[in-house]
């Protein structure tokens, strides 16, 4: 038996550490049994160098549950360590790093992601164990077995034992504080979360299995019975399908992969996208692109960033730029530093370069899509507009690829990139002053009335829905010399698209003075301004119309989050179609017949916006079903 003193300076580096990495107290588990992975990884390597020449076995891991001694034990068949080696590797490689680790971080943020960078891993077992052992033998031939004990002060206790299996357990005995850690269901669930993709099978306690009966007993159909056995539990798939090469994963193979991911997600994926570089940084990964409707938050935030296969984190955001993080999937690299601040992180050139580089790739992927199969990518493209948008709004690369796969889709189904639009309206829907105008609805039942009238007039019109439309549009606005967007309910046909400075009106000055106060009788002032115009003869007799700009800018504004909007008043303007041969009718009339005609205007243009409800449309039913004869 020997004893001694941990190397350290620090009195009492415990206590700091428990409370440094008090949030997340779990990961000592996965320090553990990726040190243990990575001891029977390095056997590997040495059997395959000829260093080792004893029989490997099966390597595994196990991480053994004993509730009535209150201890967790994790057991590999690796490398195994001499006293020398536990006197380099735990005396005073592990605490010095320890030292350093808390030297530089004290109460800086980001503590728990950097433990493993700094030789700290293994004592992490001190933030949940009052006791820990490390029972040891080294894969030396004729090496002694060893034991080394510590209750978490700087000494240590070094004994000679009885083991005869190569390879370490590590046992924690679990401290008062952290008994959470003896439960099964606990326990499980960090070595899921963690280390479902190690290299090396995980094994933790058993689980039932169903099978066909051994003794071939039948049931009462005369089929074979089904019995339960049970099996030591695999907590891992040791080759995920991102760690493989890409000719050697069909599609179904991805499917399955997204399901071992995402065992709560029902819904396939659109695509995936396989990365695979290795300079000037390691990254390999699957992202999936998952379909993308209005409810953009729940989809946020689903990529798993591993190291070397070891699950670290599912908050991506400094690593991909902000739009990907819609996609899912797992992004593994060593080379994604974790010993750092995460304000560090953003401005880290690695980071940087992989985060160029996964957006590059998405963007040739959806490019690819494009020009492979256009008719699949329209198909695809309700769902993946949102995203696109995205893109397109937040990173200027990204904007200059998606120009050519970017599309909208007319009110007759016909899908086109912006260049193709702009042709294709430009002969009629380019306005006195040489603007191409583009004409949208993002409610084509809503709008139908508009809709038709522009159709029929031989005008095009987008359907444009989805909460980014208002900021793409501005910004395709910026970017292309001589167009502008309107939305079909924003004015009479005749202001959208000017072609003639006046329309000659059929009613005199008078007439009109004489028209305008019918209308303002029948609607509430505050919120409809009327005017009487001289419009086109197919315009329709009525149009109630909200101004582009105010519409859009509290469009804008309700996205961008601001509460603003609301001090906005509801308000209409009311255009007279001073031409439209109903409305010169109405000044002959006497006067009770004018009110009543300008009443059923109002209201079946109300209507046909969908505009009227409650009491007004059952008067509007009742007084109609009343004139039935
Ligand atoms: P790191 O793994 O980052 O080097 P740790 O504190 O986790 O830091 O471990 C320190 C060292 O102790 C390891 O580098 C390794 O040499 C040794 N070690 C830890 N666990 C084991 C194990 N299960 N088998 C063999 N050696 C181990």
């Amino acid at each position: 038996m020997r004893t001694g003193q941990i190397n350290v300076q620090t009195e009492n580096i415990f206590p700091i550490i428990k409370k440094f990495l008090y949030s997340d107290h779990e990961i000592f588990l996965r320090e553990l049994v990726s040190n243990a992975v990575d001891a029977s990884q390095k056997l590997k390597v040495l059997a395959a160098n000829g260093e080792y020449k004893g029989d490997l076995g099966e390597l595994k891991v196990e991480v053994i549950l004993d509730k009535e001694n209150k201890t967790l034990t994790i057991r590999d068949e690796g490398i195994g360590m001499t006293a020398d080696e536990i006197d380099k590797y735990i005396n005073q490689i592990a605490f010095s790093g320890a030292e350093e680790f808390v030297q530089q971080y004290k109460g800086k943020e980001g503590a728990e992601q950097i433990i493993g960078h700094f030789g700290l891993g293994f004592y992490s077992a001190f933030m949940v164990a009052e006791k820990v052992q490390i029972r040891t033998l080294s894969r030396h031939e004729g090496a002694k077995a060893v034991q080394w004990e510590s209750n978490g002060s700087p000494e240590y206790i070094i004994t000679e034992i009885e083991k005869k299996d190569r390879g370490t357990d590590i046992i924690l005995h679990i401290a008062e504080d952290s008994i959470e850690f003896l439960e099964k269901s606990r326990v499980e669930g960090i070595l899921t979360k963690y280390c479902k993709f190690l290299p090396v099978p995980v094994f933790f306690g058993n689980k039932t299995e169903y099978i066909d009966s051994p003794e071939g007993e039948k049931d009462e159909n005369g089929k074979l019975k089904r019995v339960a056995v049970e099996v030591p539990n695999q907590i891992n798939n040791t080759a995920p399908a991102w760690t493989k090469a890409p000719v050697d994963l069909k599609d179904e193979d991805y499917a399955t992969f997204y399901r071992e991911l995402y065992p709560m997600t029902f819904e396939d994926p659109l695509f995936h996208i396989h990365l695979n570089v290795d300079y000037p940084f390691n990254l390999t990964g699957i992202l999936y692109f998952p379909k993308i409707k209005e409810n953009v938050e729940v989809q946020r935030n689903k990529i798993n960033l591993y190291s070397n296969q070891v699950f670290i984190t599912d908050s991506v955001e400094e690593i991909v730029p902000e739009f990907l993080t819609l996609l899912h999937g797992v992004i593994d690299s060593p080379d994604i530093p974790l010993n750092v601040s995460r304000s560090y992180l953003q401005s880290d050139g690695n980071v940087k370069k992989i985060s160029s580089h996964i957006t590059k790739k998405v963007a040739d992927k959806l490019s690819d899509m494009f020009k492979k199969d256009r008719a699949d990518f329209e198909s695809k493209w309700e769902d993946l507009q949102i995203f696109i948008q995205y893109g397109t709004l937040s990173d200027e690369k990204f904007a200059e690829k998606a120009k050519g796969f970017s599309l909208v889709k007319s009110s007759d189904g016909v899908y086109s990139t912006i260049e193709e639009y702009k042709e294709k309206i430009k002969a009629l829907q380019t306005d006195k002053d040489g603007k191409t105008v583009v004409l949208y609805t993002n409610d084509a039942e809503g709008h139908f009335s508009f809709v038709k009238k522009a159709r029929d007039r031989g005008y095009d019109v987008l359907i444009l829905d989805g909460p980014l439309v208002p900021h793409w549009i501005a910004k395709l606005e910026q970017e292309i010399e001589n167009i502008s967007f309107a939305r079909v309910d924003s004015d009479s046909l005749d202001n959208l698209i000017k072609k003639t400075d006046e329309i000659p009106s059929k009613l005199s000055k008078e007439e009109e003075e004489k028209l305008k106060p019918l209308f303002e009788n029948a609607l509430n002032k505050e919120k409809y301004t009327v005017k009487v115009e001289s419009m086109s003869e197919d315009e329709a007799p009525l149009i109630i119309t909200q101004p582009e700009f105010i519409r859009r800018m509290m469009e804008q504004q309700r996205i961008g989050g601001g509460g603003f909007y609301s001090a906005f008043p509801e308000m209409y303007n009311v255009q007279v179609n001073a031409n439209h041969p109903k409305v010169g009718m109405i000044l002959s009339k006497s006067e009770e017949d004018q009110s009543e005609m300008v009443k059923q205007l109002v209201d079946l243009t109300l209507l046909s916006q969908g505009m009227l409800k409650g009491e007004a449309l059952n008067s509007f039913i009742e007084r109609n079903i009343e004139h039935l004869q």
